[in-house]
């Protein structure tokens, strides 16, 4: 078949190796180059995750074989230990925070204790029949631990009421809370970076620049290539001036799918609610850090606009180039100007000092009740049209770099 991908982050590159061995696969790209939310720069020597500071793993073997047939663990990736903290009342403690709660006043301590106590008394719900995200924090966590950590950190983020997410969106994404756990790790005192899933991997150099490079290789992209038409005749689709395509794959923004797929949906589903789904873009500040061995600092309270700092200098001493202090990312949920940014990094530690500055208005997709049925419907239309909708953007998952690569095998399956 000659198939057209439209859109190359993870989601298209993927796809496309899977592809290319048995089929003609054509990419196309509206930026000036590949790699989507994971492109990084290099400013002044140092790498610049323009979003984000991705890192990889995955729980999934066929996609953890799949991903380790293109790169060479040993040689060209670090296996690099998490060590998440979280900045709480002046003092940097340990991450989840429901793991350190010894690290807080002995009042917070009692309330949340009695709280956790009372819950476990009460009868179990599975975590997707809660009504919401709000409801299944509160129940699971109790009053006290919702008030002073998660109901500011993730409005923080996601901007938005949390009474209004539903948990279908968290799928995969929860912080399950286990009340032996928490009891062992607040006895024990256990380091993060002795639990499961402890670890992640991080490409010697180029960060996930080195991804998009490695897994661009032998693909025919086309770059400056924003897709907005589509035609049909007969059973082939022309996309640009490129035409006999048996098969499109879309792997940009649901809202803004060109008006040929607009009118496949036309009177099947409700268009206007998938333009109107709600969107989080972040900002994004690369400096330089004094030293520290962190990976992520979270930062739920409200006396700063940032809401977490990654070090990506940390990840791999690469990263750093030729500074001699260590770099790292500060993001901001929304637009935040970089004046804005400057007052703010005064207030964190690590005596940060700029280098670099970037605003991506597509980060995280938010749910609402609809969405999920809204996106399975069109994907069902789609599909008997031969089109087919992978990725973030396009099926509005909050997929990370290894579910949109599951995605995409689950997708390719088909095609058999
Ligand atoms: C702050 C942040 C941190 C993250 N950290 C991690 C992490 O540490 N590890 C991890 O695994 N994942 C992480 N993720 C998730 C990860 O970034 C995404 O899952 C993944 O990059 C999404 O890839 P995608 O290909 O689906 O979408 P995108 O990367 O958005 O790619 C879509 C591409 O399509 C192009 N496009 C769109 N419309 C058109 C059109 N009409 N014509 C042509 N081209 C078009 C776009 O320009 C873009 O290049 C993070 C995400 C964020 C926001």
């Amino acid at each position: 078949m000659k198939i057209a991908i439209i859109g190359t982050g993870i989601s298209g590159l993927s796809t496309a190796n899977l592809l290319k061995d048995n089929h003609q696969v054509v990419l196309f790209e509206k930026q000036n180059r590949q790699g989507g939310l994971i492109k990084c720069d290099v400013v002044d020597t140092v790498l610049f995750h323009k979003v984000g500071g991705h890192v990889f793993n995955s729980r999934n073997q066929k996609v953890l074989d799949w991903f380790w047939s293109y790169f060479d663990r040993d040689n060209e990736f670090l296996k690099v230990k998490r060590n998440s903290k979280i900045l709480f009342r002046d003092k940097i403690i340990g991450y989840p925070i429901e793991n350190y709660i010894y690290n807080l006043d002995k009042n917070t301590v009692s309330q949340i204790i009695k709280e956790l106590a009372v819950l476990q008394k009460k009868e179990s719900i599975p975590p997707f029949d809660y009504p919401d995200f709000e409801e299944f924090l509160k129940n699971n966590f109790g009053e006290t631990l919702y008030k002073i950590y998660f109901q500011p950190y993730n409005k923080k983020i996601w901007r938005t009421d949390l009474s209004t997410v539903p948990m279908p969106w968290l799928e995969g994404k929860l912080p399950m809370p286990d009340f032996e756990e928490i009891v062992i790790s607040n006895i024990v005192r256990e380091e993060e970076d002795q639990m499961v899933h402890s670890t992640f991997f991080y490409p010697k150099t180029g960060g996930s620049q080195f991804i998009v490079d490695r897994l661009s290789s032998g693909l025919d992209i086309r770059v400056d290539s924003d897709i907005y038409y589509i035609f049909r005749e007969d059973d082939k689709y022309t996309i640009g001036n490129e035409s006999g395509f048996d098969k499109i794959i879309y792997c940009g923004d649901i809202r803004k799918m060109p008006g040929y797929m607009e009118k496949m949906l036309d009177g099947e589903l409700d268009i206007d609610k998938i333009k109107a789904f709600r969107s989080n873009g972040t900002s994004n500040l690369l400096c330089e850090t004094d030293g520290n061995d962190y990976s992520w600092l979270y930062i739920p309270e409200e006396f700063t606009r940032a809401h977490r700092i990654i070090y990506t200098g940390n990840f791999s001493p690469a990263n750093n180039g030729s500074h001699k202090r260590k770099t790292c990312v500060v993001e901001f949920s929304g637009k935040t100007e970089y004046e804005d940014m400057l007052q703010e990094i005064k207030k964190l530690p690590g005596n940060l000092s700029p280098i670099a500055y970037n605003y991506e208005a597509n980060s995280y997709v938010i749910h609402d009740k609809d969405t999920k049925q809204l996106i399975t419907k069109a994907k069902n239309i789609f599909e008997k049209e031969n089109i087919y909708l992978l990725g973030r953007f396009a099926e509005w998952e909050y997929y990370n770099m290894d579910k949109c690569i599951e995605a995409a095998m689950n997708m390719v399956e088909t095609f058999k």
